[in-house]
């Protein structure tokens, strides 16, 4: 599932070819994803100069002129190509293409469809309902040892499961979970009411330091996350414990990293470096 990082790179290679530019159209090639478009989807975006792009959390939030914002989230295989010349007949999964005024094609393609593209009013984006209870932004000042500690405290958690709660945190997912908790050397079964403020310090330094290795790696490809122009990101070569069950872990080398399931998801970690 693409992850902060992934969707950071996501806009980054977006900016250049849609900001200040106009779509000239949009062609879907169903009635929606996890959620039904909206009526007349095309219609209201057609001729439409787009301002800016920015991310929040997992989301994507496209600002056009009249106050609208396109609203996009990847789901759990979402991908988006920019596509300029020779451009490839639509596959099975090719849901959505955004056309410029340039001639450049935004292709979102989604073979589990579980990705969200919507629209919403400029003005109720705040209080909008898959935006309104997403916690700080882990690379912005609200993101603090004081303000994680208080949130981690007020849960009876594990910590794995308070970090991918995206009201703890924005963006978080499995990989850098489990990567960051490994470098903070905490046990993903210790509660979260337990983190005190001296490890709290340390865990933000800590996402932050592996967000930030992981957005200029351009995100971490393992099955399908490419980057719009087709490359691959390549922060998976950086994983201490993601994916490495079974192998004797690079810090310690004393004993195999363990792959557990905590609330249904995939856990990886050494549990003699991380206590
Ligand atoms: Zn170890």
């Amino acid at each position: 599932m693409p992850e902060l990082p992934e969707v950071e790179t996501v806009k980054r290679a977006l900016t250049p070819y849609l900001e200040n530019t106009v779509l000239s159209s949009v062609i879907t090639r169903r009635k929606g994803l996890r959620f039904p478009f909206p009526d007349q989807f095309s219609e209201k975006l057609s001729g439409k100069r787009i301002i800016n792009i920015t991310r929040r959390g997992k989301y994507l939030l496209i600002y056009l002129e009249e106050d609208l914002v396109l609203i996009i989230h990847l789901g759990m295989s979402g991908h988006i190509r920019v596509l300029q010349k020779n451009i490839p007949i639509p596959g099975k999964h090719d849901h959505i293409d955004f056309i410029t005024q340039k001639g450049v094609t935004i292709r979102y393609n989604d073979p589990r469809r579980f990705g969200i593209v919507t629209l919403a009013k400029r003005e109720f984006i705040r209080s909008h309902k898959l935006l309104k209870n997403i916690g700080p932004e882990p690379l912005s000042n609200n993101f603090n040892a004081v303000v994680l500690m208080k949130k981690l405290n007020g849960r009876n958690l594990t910590i794995k499961c308070a970090l991918l709660d995206q009201k703890i945190v924005a963006g978080l997912g499995n990989i850098y979970v489990s990567e960051s908790l490994f470098r903070s050397r905490i046990s993903p079964k210790r509660l979260s009411k337990n983190i005190g403020i001296k490890k709290a310090e340390e865990l933000v330094k800590i996402i932050r330091i592996v967000l930030t290795e992981a957005i200029n790696a351009g995100g971490s490809t393992l099955n399908n996350h490419r980057r719009p122009d087709g490359k691959l990101g390549y922060f998976q070569h950086q994983f201490f414990v993601y994916g490495k069950n079974g192998e004797l872990c690079g810090h310690c080398e004393k004993v195999k990293i363990k792959k557990i399931i905590q609330a249904g998801r995939s856990t990886f970690f050494c549990s003699n470096c991380q206590r």
